[in-house]
C-alpha cells in the first residue's frame, strides 16, 4: 500500500528549506521506485493568513490521513501581536496534541567533517551521538491551569502548571528505554527531584520501568546538573530522557555542540509511529528569503521519517550517506561555513545531495 505524506512548508525559512527536502524526497522516491504520495498544507502565519487559524480543521483532517508529515517551521514577528490563543505556536502544539505525538526524538549527531565548526573544542564534541528523547505533549506547556490573572490588591501574576501523569511518564519512558536499547544501551533521566513533586513521580516511574530494561543502565541527574554536563563531557550521554521544557532546553544546547542547529532533524512519534519530522530549528526570520539558511536538518528529517514512520530505512541511509558525501566535498552553507570550505546557498546545497545520492 502507498504512504502518504502530508507537506506543511510553514513560515520563515520554512518554505526555502522543505522545497530542497522535497528535491530530495522527489529522487529518492522515483529512483527507488518508493510509491509515495503527497498531499499539501499550511501550518502557522501562512494558515493564519489564508484562514485565521494556525491550524485548520481541513489541515488536521489531512494530518490525520498522512503516514507522516514533513514540517518546515513556524513563527515570526509579523504574528508577534497576535492573542496568544492563535498565535502560529499554538497551531503546532494543536497538532502535536491532537496526533498525541507525546514522543520527540532529538538526535545531536556531531559529524566529524564539522567538528571545527562547535564551538566546543573538537576533541570535546567528536564522535557525539547523543539521543535525546524529549516529553512532547504534557508537562507545563500544556498543564492547566494557566493564565494571567489580577490578585486581590489589582498586581497581576502568571502562572502555569507542570503536571504529569503516571501514563505519560511510562510510554516515553519507554521509548527511550527501547531507543537505548539499539544503541549504546544507557538511559540519563534528567528531572528536578529536589524541588518539583512532578518530577519526583517522574523518576519513581523511570526507577519501575528499568526492572523491564535489565540490560539498559538506568541513571538520573537533575537538569541544572544536565545542562552544565551537557558543555562540560557531553559524550558521556547516550539517550536523555526528560519531560517537555527540560527537553526543549536541553535538545537546543545539544544542537549547539554539533556545530550548528542547521544540522539537527528532529521526529515526533504516536504511539502506532506515525510522525511528523522537523528540523529542531525554527523559522529564521532573521535570515528568511536570503536563500542562505541550511537545509541539511530537514534533509535529515526526511530520512528519520522514511526510517520511523515509512519503514524504508534503505532509503534513509541512502540520505544519510548523501549528506557525509556533501560535507566531504567541503559544501557548507554560512551557517557551518570555516575557511577553505566552499560556501553554497540553500539549493546549491540541495541539489548537491540530490546529486549524491
Ligand atoms: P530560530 O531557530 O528560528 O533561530 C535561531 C538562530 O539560528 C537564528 O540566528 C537563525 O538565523 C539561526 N538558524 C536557525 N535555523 C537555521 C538554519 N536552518 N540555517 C542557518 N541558520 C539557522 O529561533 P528563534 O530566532 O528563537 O525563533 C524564530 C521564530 O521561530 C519564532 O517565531 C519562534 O517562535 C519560532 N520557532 C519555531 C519553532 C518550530 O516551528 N518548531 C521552533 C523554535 C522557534
Amino acid at each position: 500500500m502507498s504512504k502518504t505524506v502530508l507537506i506543511l512548508p510553514g513560515d520563515g525559512i520554512g518554505p526555502e528549506i522543505v522545497a530542497e527536502a522535497k528535491k530530495v524526497l522527489d529522487a529518492i522516491n522515483t529512483s527507488g521506485s518508493l510509491g509515495i504520495e503527497f498531499s499539501h498544507g499550511k501550518l502557522g502565519g501562512a494558515s493564519i493568513d489564508e484562514y485565521g487559524v494556525p491550524l485548520s480543521d481541513e489541515t488536521l483532517a489531512l494530518a490525520r490521513a498522512s503516514d507522516a508529515i514533513l514540517l518546515g517551521a513556524v513563527g515570526g514577528p509579523k504574528w508577534d501581536q497576535l492573542d496568544a490563543a492563535i498565535r502560529p505556536e499554538k497551531g503546532l502544539l494543536k497538532i502535536r496534541s491532537e496526533l498525541e505525538l507525546f514522543a520527540n526524538l532529538r538526535p545531536a549527531i556531531l559529524y566529524p567533517q564539522l567538528a571545527e565548526a562547535s564551538t566546543l573544542k573538537p576533541e570535546v564534541v567528536s564522535g557525539l551521538d547523543i539521543l535525546i528523547v524529549r516529553e512532547l505533549t504534557g508537562g507545563i506547556y500544556f498543564g492547566q491551569p494557566r493564565g494571567i490573572r489580577t490578585l486581590e490588591n489589582g498586581e497581576r501574576q502568571g502562572y502555569n502548571t507542570y503536571v504529569y501523569a503516571e501514563h505519560e511518564i511510562e510510554r516515553i519512558g519507554r521509548n527511550a528505554f527501547e531507543m537505548a536499547r539499539k544503541r549504546g544501551k544507557k538511559v540519563c533521566s534528567v528531572d528536578k527531584a529536589n524541588v518539583l513533586e512532578a518530577t519526583v513521580l517522574w523518576r519513581e516511574v523511570m526507577d519501575r520501568l528499568s526492572a523491564e530494561y535489565p540490560d539498559v543502565e538506568l541513571s538520573h541527574m537533575y537538569v541544572d546538573n544536565a545542562a552544565m554536563q551537557l558543555v562540560r563531557a557531553p559524550k558521556q550521554f547516550d539517550v536523555i530522557v526528560t519531560g517537555n521544557m527540560f527537553g526543549d532546553i536541553l535538545s537546543d544546547a545539544a544542537a549547539m555542540l554539533t556545530g550548528s542547529i542547521g544540522m539537527l532533524p528532529s521526529a515526533s512519534l504516536d504511539k502506532n509511529g506515525c510522525g511528523m519530522y522537523e528540523p529542531c530549528h525554527g523559522s529564521a526570520p532573521d535570515i528568511a528569503g536570503q536563500g542562505i539558511a541550511n537545509p541539511l536538518a530537514t534533509i535529515l528529517s526526511v530520512a528519520m521519517m522514511l526510517r520511523y514512520s515509512l519503514d524504508m530505512s534503505e532509503a534513509a541511509e541512502q540520505i544519510e550517506e548523501a549528506v557525509s558525501k556533501v560535507l566531504d566535498q567541503g559544501l557548507r552553507t554560512a551557517d557551518i561555513y570555516t575557511d577553505g570550505m566552499k560556501k553554497v546557498s540553500t539549493s546549491e546545497m540541495g541539489d548537491a545531495v540530490v546529486a549524491a545520492l
